[in-house]
């Protein structure tokens, strides 16, 4: 602090000491002193109650949901303590104008419709006040600042309002209208017990105080507003943070449903994407209302303002849509109109610039989104946008990582980390594997014979026939050239055999056809099953392996149990 501010404060607080113990003396010296104090503590409020208020809450100091969470509540925390100190440096302010007055700061709550005690100077200001109170209702009423003696205005919110049980007429009270920006939100009321210890002079320094509370709610506010967004952006980007690829479209719509609902007031939530059929959108996210449109149905996009934005690729807000498009349904023509909805925003989700869907908010009546909502709609559907994209290239980038090329197959490597999943997971479960393995017979022949693009469409048949006689469980993968791999999840080694037989005959059975070349081949398979062979994945691909030899060595076609 620096010397001149620290003198500023310490005259200040003297200044203050003096005032309370000298009488009441109301000649002009005193007055301008009364004024330069509550100057004084203007400069002390708004130096100490909002030093750079967002400065702490821009750092996102990490990116872990709890500690997020913490900070959010931190944050509202300083926010609070910052109102409460607002209110208690104006009460002190009056305390020090007049130590015979008691204070209280009232402000209404819309929801209980009552008056709530928010800060007091004095234990005799009752909590809650009804919203009629008829004291009040004529403090709110004036736009000036009011004085009530006892004795000419017996309004009963006079019981209601003090814990006194009698009354001697000479009570006063003075109260001022609380405003945020142009409305009126509460009033704070100075109550005296005798009409002889107030000065009416005291009501203008009173009134300069609740001027500072007024600018000092609009202050917080904005900060809070700030600091509102700021988390509420923070939200959006985590989505992307904590988005894992490796969970499926569900898990991110939801998580997309939980940051909507946190950041926007809505009536309705629909995320819509382009389907296959041209012109029209399917509704992938519902929030809120439901009777209308759920979540997979279809609708025309072309005549429908919940399509808008898709069509012209850009972001639309309208109050009274009704009005700027008569023409225009919610979804369908034929769809049911619940013409409650009049207020829409919403924003196409976009692939390479290219709309591809659309996230819209709707309200019932006429309530416009504020630019703050608006921008942050705008933010959402980008981070969707670019998740949807990375969900794409993820999937593509592991497909191409885990599949085979030409058979779709698991290649080698996948297939070996899946059998090892599943070996966990079924000695955890007590349950039994059954492995095969499947190696063409004398395939090196039909390449030979009839070249490489035969021996490839061949290939392509087998696995297809493999993976069309198993369950959708069971894993199948190109263990080799000509060998396949198919693990039977929880199935005993007595169950797989007659697969593995149907297989082996499926294959034999069918002439391979293309170019006008007809061939016949076969197939050898052996099995080991899990635990029964072994519980180790080595010994068990060996022992598949060694039978699937045996095979072969008796002439191929047909299916050997490891020993
Ligand atoms: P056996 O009955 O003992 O299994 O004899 P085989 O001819 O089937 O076995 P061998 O191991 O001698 O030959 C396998 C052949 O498979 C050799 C290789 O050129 C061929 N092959 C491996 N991968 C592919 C492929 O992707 N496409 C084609 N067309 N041929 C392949
Ligand atoms: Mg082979
Ligand atoms: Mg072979």
């Amino acid at each position: 602090m620096s010397f001149y501010k620290q003198i500023s404060v310490i005259a200040l607080f003297f200044t203050i000491q003096i005032l309370f113990f000298i009488p009441n003396y109301n000649n002009l010296f005193i007055i301008t002193l009364k004024g330069l104090v509550s100057g004084g503590l203007v400069v002390v409020l708004f130096s100490y109650a909002f030093p750079g208020l967002l400065k702490n809450y821009t750092k996102r100091k990490n990116n872990l949901t709890e500690k997020r969470n913490n900070k959010e509540k931190n944050d509202y925390k300083i926010i609070d303590k910052k109102y409460k100190t607002l209110l208690s440096q104006i009460q002190e302010g009056i305390i020090s104008t007049n130590n015979n007055y008691a204070t209280g700061i009232y402000i209404y709550d819309q929801s209980s419709t009552e008056y709530t005690l928010k800060s007091s100077s004095d234990d005799c200001f009752a909590n809650t006040l009804n919203g009629q109170n008829a004291l009040f209702s004529d403090i709110i009423s004036n736009n000036q600042s009011q004085i009530y003696n006892k004795k000419e205005n017996d309004y009963n919110g006079w019981d209601e309002l003090i814990d006194k049980a009698n009354w001697t007429g000479s009570e006063s009270l003075m109260g001022f209208p609380i405003r945020y920006q142009s409305n009126v939100i509460g009033a704070l009321v100075v109550y005296i017990e005798h009409f002889s210890n107030m000065n009416t002079q005291d009501q203008s320094i009173i009134n300069s105080l609740v001027n500072i509370l007024n600018q000092g709610i609009v202050d917080i506010e904005e900060s809070e507003v700030a600091i509102r967004s700021q988390i509420n952006s923070n939200r959006i980007k985590d989505l992307f943070k904590d988005f894992d690829p490796e969970s499926d479209l569900d898990t991110f719509f939801k998580s997309i449903k939980n940051v909507c609902r946190a950041i926007f007031k809505y009536d309705k939530l629909t995320i819509s994407f382009a389907s296959d059929k041209i012109d029209q959108l399917k509704v992938m996210v519902v929030d809120g209302f439901d009777e209308d449109a759920d979540v997979g149905i279809s609708y025309d996009c072309r005549n429908s303002i919940l399509g808008l934005s898709f069509i012209d690729n850009k972001t639309i807000h309208y109050t009274d849509w009704r009005k700027e498009f008569p023409e225009m349904n919610r979804f369908d023509a034929d769809s049911e109109d619940f013409i409650e909805f009049s207020t829409i925003l919403s924003s196409p989700l976009r692939e390479d610039g290219r709309s591809i869907g659309n996230i819209s908010f709707e309200r019932m009546g006429q309530y416009s989104f504020s630019d703050k909502e608006i921008e942050m709609l705008n933010m959402l559907s980008e981070n969707v946008s670019k998740i949807l994209g990375w969900i794409d290239i993820h999937q593509e980038l592991n497909r191409s990582a885990s599949r085979d090329g030409l058979t779709g197959l698991l290649n080698h490597k996948t297939f070996l980390s899946r059998f090892e999943k599943e070996i966990t997971r079924s000695s955890r479960f007590d349950h039994q594997l059954g492995l095969i393995f499947f190696d063409i017979d004398k395939f090196k022949l039909v390449n030979d014979n009839y070249g490489h693009l035969y021996g490839d469409y061949v290939l392509e048949e087998v696995s297809r026939i493999i993976s069309k006689n198993v369950r959708s469980i069971d894993i199948v993968g190109r263990y080799g050239g000509e060998e396949f791999s198919v693990l039977l999840v929880n199935t005993d080694i007595n169950d797989c055999i007659p697969l593995a037989e149907k297989i082996v005959k499926k294959i034999a059975k069918k002439t391979y056809l293309k170019d006008g070349i007809a061939v016949n081949l076969t197939i050898s398979a052996g099995m080991a099953g899990f635990p029964l062979h072994s519980d180790n994945i080595e010994t068990l691909i060996a022992k598949a392996d060694k039978a699937m030899y045996q095979t072969k060595q008796i002439g191929g076609n047909g299916v050997t149990i490891a020993e």
